[in-house]
Parts: structure tokens; C-alpha cells; sequence
């Protein structure tokens, strides 16, 4: 994997565990928000709710209690028929003043009911009525409201009774106001315009449901419904239950004058859903600026380190390969990567030119090893002959005279036999050194085998070379060897003719050493002897 996928993969990871973090942190934030919000939404509403049917309901409770302290109501039973019609007069009045009211009635021991607008069915009995009942329970304050079926229109009531009582302050019967129920809970089931699934509904302090859009529920409690007990022992509060799979958020408030509890209910559903959504596209919009920031993370990061360092290696390679034409025009930025970057480069490239200077110079010594005799030091018969060659070529081309000199020491095995191989050896480094610093700067003089030499003397005539010989003769005649003996040489000499070879040349010198020698040592031979 390249730097620049590792620094990718890198900002990625980085920035998916920020995304994660992010969106695990910001997700609970949005939960406990939404939900928070969300009770505050409900609150409100039970609140509002909560003011109308306080409104609603006290000023049936206070016609209740007016009504329930008439001395005439109370006394209804014993009295005339005139008396009786001023009460129902008193009734209708009341009636046609609050419109929500349906009923005004009161029932007595006795049995009979005084209402209007209404005739009782046959055998109807005042004091069974659940009305009469629940006022008698809550004797001798107001009851806390029933809701009841009536008896001919089944129409679902809710009923605010209280006890009437004679002068001994006996039970003498009950007065009760009816509302609707379909009316008030028609109104509590309007649903809120931030939540649809929202609804109130209205319990007594025992529990009992007393109105509620759903018929059914008026014969139940709230534990019937949400399957668990809840106390609603504060002026407000808030509590969350199951009802049919569905979970609920639910508020409740007390009403203060008729102690009824209001509450209200939401589905959790319908907040979680936009809380969800809104996670969702939180998270998108940051996974989206968390990929695009790691994109630009990684170009900015590559563009400062990467590239600067892909730079280098193509042209540390371009370097190292010997590709002189490299030049990508790249100029490393300003910071401690190129200052690297640049030593680097330059490094390399001294590296390469000292390494370069010291292959040159080992080229160098093994050329010079290869064309050197190492016992003498003398040029050997390889580069005698590549010199040999040459001067012969400049010789016909310039039509140049040169010469050669073939040289062999005299009785030297006598020397090696009598002084040793090594004091052979150096006899013959002397001999060479000798003659090396006899000779011009001009003559070349070679090892030619054993204890055999070369010389050539370029543009030097016959006469000139005979010279030289003879002067080298006597040059190693008179020198003091290391071994104490006396060492001479003999040589045949060869000049130069167009009609020549050159091993023409060479074996003529040859045959003139091979004459010198025959002549008995020590002396120069030149005999013209034709190809
Ligand atoms: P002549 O005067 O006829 O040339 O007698 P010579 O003894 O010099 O001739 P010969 O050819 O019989 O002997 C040459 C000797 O040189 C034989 C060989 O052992 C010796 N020799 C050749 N090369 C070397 C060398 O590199 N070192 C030593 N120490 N001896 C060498
Ligand atoms: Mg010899
Ligand atoms: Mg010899």
C-alpha cells in the first residue's frame, strides 16, 4: 500500500470514529431533547385542558351548591304545585343561561324526580339512580362527578350531585347537574397540532375515568388502562406506559377546586419519528462532511508530505539509474520535509560521483596492472607489442625511421643457480631500473619474456640505437649488483623499413642477439639481413 492510501485510509478512520462518537453523542442529545421537548409540548396541552374543564365543570359545581342550599329544593316534597313550578322556573332559567348544562333535576326519598322536559319511564325510582347514590357516598360534600348512561336517550352523562337536607339536616334528597360527555370529550379528543395522536381525558382522584372520548373506558380506571397503578399524588406530573404494543407519553395536572386529574397522552412513536430522522440526516450531513474533511485532509497532508517524498524517490531513482534528463521541475516546499528532501538528493548524487571517482581509479590501477610486468615494473609484452604496433603504423604513415633493441641477459641462469631464484629476481628489477633511467623519456622498454627486454627507440636512426645499446651495455657492465657478481648484457638491433613486418623486425633483432651472443656475450650486434 502507498503512503498516500495509508495516509487516506488513516484520515478516514479517524474521521469515522469522530463520525461515530459524534453521532452517538449528538443522537442522545437529539433522544433526550425531543423527548424533553416533547413533554413540554404535552404539558402545555393538558395545561390548556386542564383550564377548561376547571372552567367548564366549577361553575357546575357552584350552580350545584347554590342550588343544593334552596330551602325550597331541599323542601321540595312538602310542597305545593306552585312552589314546584317556581323550582323547575328556577331550573329552566338556569338551563337556557349555560348552555353545556343538559339536566337540572333533584330526586328525593320518596322516589319522585323534579325535572324538566323529561317524564321518567314507568317505575322510575330516584333513589337507585347512580346519581342519587354517588351523592349519598359523598354526603354531605359534592360528588366528585359519575358519568352514567341515561336511562331513555343512553346518552352519556356526567353528573355533579350533591345531597339536599331538611331543617334537622337529614337527607332529604339529591340535586344533580348533567352535562354531555360526547361534548367535553369531543373536545378532548381534538387532536394537538404538534402531536395527531394526542388526547385528553379526565379521572377522579380515585382513578375513575369520568370523561373520555371512548365510551368503553367511562367503566374503568386508569390502571385498567395503562395495566399498572399510578398515583397521581402531585399537582402535576408525568409518567409513560404500553397500551395495545403502542408506548405512551402521558401528563397530568390536578384540577384545583374539583380535584379532578387531567391527563393528557401521546403516542412515543410519533416523537421518536422526526428524532429519528433528524439523527438520520444529522448523520448523514456529518458523515458527508466527515469523508469530504478526511479527503481534504489527506490531498492537504499529501500535497506538504507525500508528494515531496514521491518527488524524492523518482529522483533519487532517476539518480541512481544514471537518467541525466530527470528533471521534473517539482520544487520541494518549505519545511523540514524538503530540507530533508533536498540533502537527500544531494547526497545522493555525491555518493554516486565519488562512487564514480573511486571506479575510475580501480579502472585506472587495473589497466595499469594489466599492461605493467609486476616483477619489474617494466611495461609487458602485451603493451610492448600495442606500442610496437603503433609506432610501426606512425612510421609508414610519416615515413619516420624507428628502431628496436632486443636485450638478454648474459649467463643469468648461473645466477639464479648460484645466488637463488629471488636474488635472480632482483638482479632483474635492477637491470630494468637501469635501464629505464638510462634511456630517453622518448625510448620504451619492456619486459619481453624470462630475462629477455625490448626497447624501442622511435625516430632514432641505426647509428643512434647502436649508440644506445652500447651505452646500456656498459651502463650494466659497470653497475654494482646487489649480488656482487658482474652482470653484462647482449643485444641485437633492428631498424625500421617499410619493407618490414613487425615481427619482421622482432626476428631480426632476435637473430642479431642470437649473433651477439655467439660472439661471445657483452657486445651489440646489427647485421642487415633482408626480409
Ligand atoms: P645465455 O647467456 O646463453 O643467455 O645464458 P643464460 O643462462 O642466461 O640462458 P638460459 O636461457 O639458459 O637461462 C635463462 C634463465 O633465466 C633460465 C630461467 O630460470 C631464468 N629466468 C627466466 N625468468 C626468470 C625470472 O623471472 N626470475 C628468475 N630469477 N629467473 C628467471
Ligand atoms: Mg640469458
Ligand atoms: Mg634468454
Amino acid at each position: 500500500m502507498t503512503i498516500r492510501k495509508e495516509l487516506f485510509k488513516s484520515s478516514i478512520i479517524l474521521s469515522c470514529s469522530i463520525l461515530i462518537i459524534f453521532s452517538i453523542l449528538s443522537s442522545s442529545f437529539l433522544y433526550y431533547a425531543g423527548i424533553s421537548n416533547a413533554y413540554v409540548v404535552i404539558r402545555q396541552r393538558n395545561q390548556a385542558v386542564n383550564y377548561f374543564i376547571a372552567g367548564y365543570f366549577t361553575k357546575i359545581h357552584n350552580a350545584v351548591q347554590f342550588l343544593a342550599s334552596n330551602r325550597k329544593i331541599q323542601n321540595a316534597p312538602s310542597l305545593g304545585a306552585n312552589d314546584l313550578q317556581d323550582i323547575l322556573n328556577l331550573y329552566k332559567s338556569l338551563e337556557i343561561a349555560d348552555p353545556d348544562i343538559n339536566y337540572i333535576y333533584s330526586g328525593y326519598k320518596n322516589g319522585s324526580l323534579l325535572i324538566n322536559n323529561y317524564t321518567p319511564p314507568e317505575g322510575y325510582n330516584s333513589v337507585v339512580r347512580p346519581w342519587y347514590q354517588e351523592a349519598i357516598k359523598s354526603a354531605p360534600d359534592i360528588s366528585g362527578g359519575l358519568p352514567y348512561k341515561e336511562i331513555k336517550t343512553k346518552e352519556w352523562l356526567v353528573s355533579i350531585s350533591k345531597v339536599l337536607v331538611d331543617v334537622e339536616n337529614k337527607i332529604n334528597g339529591v340535586i344533580s347537574i348533567d352535562c354531555s360527555i360526547d361534548t367535553v370529550a369531543n373536545l378532548l379528543k381534538k387532536r394537538g397540532e404538534n402531536y395527531k395522536s394526542s388526547y385528553s381525558f379526565a379521572v377522579k382522584p380515585d382513578g375513575k375515568i369520568l370523561i373520555h372520548h371512548e365510551n368503553s373506558a367511562l367503566t374503568k380506571t386508569v390502571s385498567d388502562i395503562i395495566n399498572s397503578s399510578v398515583r397521581f399524588d402531585k399537582k402535576n406530573g408525568e409518567f409513560s406506559y404500553k397500551l395495545k404494543d403502542t408506548y405512551k407519553l402521558a401528563c397530568y395536572s390536578r384540577i384545583d377546586n374539583i380535584g379532578w386529574i387531567i391527563i393528557t397522552v401521546v403516542d412515543k412513536s410519533e416523537i421518536i419519528k422526526p428524532i429519528i430522522l433528524q439523527t438520520f440526516v444529522s448523520i448523514l450531513i456529518i458523515g458527508v462532511v466527515a469523508v469530504l474533511l478526511a479527503w481534504v485532509l489527506s490531498a492537504s497532508l499529501s500535497k506538504r508530505f507525500i508528494v515531496p517524498l514521491i518527488e524524492l524517490k523518482k529522483s533519487v531513482n532517476a539518480i541512481v539509474t544514471g537518467n541525466c534528463d530527470h528533471d521534473s521541475g517539482y520544487e520541494y516546499p518549505n519545511n523540514e520535509i524538503g530540507t530533508i528532501a533536498t540533502d537527500i538528493e544531494q547526497f545522493t548524487e555525491n555518493e554516486l560521483y565519488n562512487r564514480n571517482i573511486e571506479l575510475q581509479t580501480i579502472n585506472e590501477k587495473l589497466e595499469l596492472l594489466s599492461i605493467t610486468d609486476q616483477l619489474t615494473k617494466l611495461p609487458n609484452r602485451h603493451k610492448i607489442n600495442n606500442e610496437l604496433e603503433k609506432e610501426w603504423e606512425r612510421a609508414i604513415r610519416y615515413k619516420n625511421s624507428f628502431s628496436l633493441i632486443m636485450i638478454d641477459i648474459d649467463w643469468f641462469k648461473k645466477i639464479n643457480d648460484t645466488y637463488g631464484h629471488q636474488a635472480g629476481d632482483s638482479v632483474l628489477y635492477e637491470i630494468s631500473q637501469l635501464m629505464k633511467n638510462t634511456l630517453r623519456s622518448t625510448d620504451i622498454v619492456g619486459r619481453w619474456g624470462g630475462e629477455e627486454f625490448l626497447v624501442m627507440c622511435p625516430e632514432t636512426d641505426l647509428s643512434g640505437t647502436k649508440a644506445l645499446a652500447v651505452k646500456l651495455c656498459s651502463t650494466i657492465e659497470n653497475y654494482q649488483f646487489t649480488v656482487g657478481e658482474t652482470i653484462t648484457i647482449s643485444a641485437g638491433l633492428c631498424e625500421f623499413d617499410d619493407n618490414k613486418s613487425i615481427e619482421d623486425m622482432i626476428k631480426e633483432a632476435d637473430n642479431n642477439l642470437y649473433e651477439a651472443k655467439r660472439q661471445g656475450r657483452n657486445t651489440v650486434v646489427h647485421l642487415t639481413k633482408g626480409p
